[in-house]
């Protein structure tokens, strides 16, 4: 792959670190990234990766823009009220970038499709807003090897960690930490709970640089950590996932 005139300048920024350089601006232009959800964590998530130039973009949604959603969801501009997200996030990454390759999955991810449509993808970014989807990505992305980094809301925090555990101990998998969904309804989700809208643009721009790391290979991974952001006291914190070994999903005990 030979970088295009237009390619040096768009990237000019990467190009220039030792970290990235033009070996590593080729890793991305060539990577596959599957984006679930094209919300909150989805909207800074897709902007900064189409910026960055990943090659193929895909994007997991079957919900249309709501006026009500674009106070957080800054992928999708008042123009877009009334159309099928993905569509929306196509014309706005069309504009950031028309480079990237973006694919689109206009429905929701089940036991049922979850390998076809990852299959394709070197690694997946989680910005669901509902644990049925976290758990069926969870283990799908252990089977079929694909990093995961996932990232989660509340109205006033978020969580972020990266999941590996396909690589063998001591990386966790999400069951790890969470073992079964909470029974629906007990944790309320953005649509009824609300959020300070730019806690999304934190968590989700944070989840791109994790993305944009694992691609890279550079720096520490998440994996095997939960950060941890409070706005309200304006701090962070890490603190280490062990791997449980009695896990249903990568357990290693009978
Ligand atoms: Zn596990």
């Amino acid at each position: 792959m030979e970088l295009s005139e237009a390619q040096f300048e768009r990237y000019a920024r990467h190009l220039v670190l030792e970290e990235i350089g033009e070996e590593g601006q080729e890793k991305l232009l060539r990577a596959k990234v599957l984006v679930i959800g094209a919300g909150g964590l989805g909207s800074p998530l897709l902007l900064y990766l189409a910026a960055a130039g990943i090659g193929t973009l895909g994007i997991v949604d079957d919900d249309t823009v709501d006026l009500s959603n674009l106070q957080r969801q800054i992928v999708h501009p008042t123009e877009s009220v009334g159309l099928a997200k993905v569509e929306s996030v196509r014309r706005t990454l069309h504009h950031i970038n028309p480079e990237v390759a973006v694919r689109l999955h206009a429905e929701r991810l089940t036991e049922a499709n979850v390998a076809a449509i990852i299959g394709d993808y070197d690694l997946v970014a989680d910005g669901s807003d509902n644990f049925a989807t976290r758990y069926v990505l969870n283990d799908a992305c252990y089977r079929l090897k694909k990093p995961l980094v996932a990232a989660a809301l509340s109205p006033f925090d978020g969580q972020l960690s990266t999941f590996k555990a396909y690589l063998g101990p001591p990386h966790p998998c999400y069951r790890c930490l969470f073992r079964e969904p909470p029974p629906p309804d007990s944790v309320p989700r953005c649509e009824t709970a609300g959020i300070l809208g730019a806690i999304a643009g934190v968590m989700g721009t944070l989840q791109a640089t994790e993305v944009l790391k694992e691609i890279l290979g550079i720096g520490e991974s998440l994996s095997g950590s939960l950060l941890m952001y409070d706005a309200l006291r304006a701090g962070f914190h890490k603190i280490a996932l062990p791997r449980d070994p009695d896990c249903p999903t990568c357990g290693t005990k009978p």
